[in-house]
């Protein structure tokens, strides 16, 4: 299922994106146990090579600009950190992904980063209350810590 932008801020976000011939995966999350009200709209990414995760930088929820962080073995060259900060571009600009691109879940709760048993939502039963409207999801959060799917 194609990611959306509600979908990749909503906490612990997992999934790729791919141009048919290579792809990445990535996930996007609070650091920690500080919930998405206390990340102050900066969310940690991760992409993953030969099966292990590694740190890219930030992602500013509001700009939708990636920022590659202190500690990442990443540079701005780095594909990885092309491909996420090109993805995240198309969202937040509300554009669509050219034909062949796909950016999709991978049957996670983008809130938890549980394994959804319904693969074609975004959220599980019990995260899609607080996270299907981030207004109120923020305003929930400090009173809620983390869903469980
Ligand atoms: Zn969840």
């Amino acid at each position: 299922m194609q990611i959306t932008k509600e979908f990749v801020i909503g906490g612990n976000a997992h999934f790729t994106v791919s141009n048919g011939l290579t792809y990445f995966r990535y996930q996007i999350k609070t650091s920690g146990r500080e919930s998405l009200a206390d990340s102050q709209g900066s969310l940690l990414v991760y992409t993953w090579h030969n099966g292990r995760r590694l740190y890219v930088g930030r992602l500013n929820e509001y700009t939708g600009v990636v920022h590659i962080g202190r500690r990442s073995r990443f540079d701005n060259n780095a594909m990885a950190f092309k491909v996420i900060l090109w993805a995240c571009n198309v969202l937040w600009t509300g554009r669509n992904f050219p034909p062949g691109y796909h950016a999709e879940t991978v049957g996670r709760c983008g809130h938890c980063g549980r394994k959804l048993a319904d693969v074609n939502q975004y959220f599980g039963p019990e995260c899609r209350r607080i996270s299907i409207n981030r207004l109120s999801a923020r305003l929930q959060e400090y009173n809620l810590a983390y869903g469980r799917c």
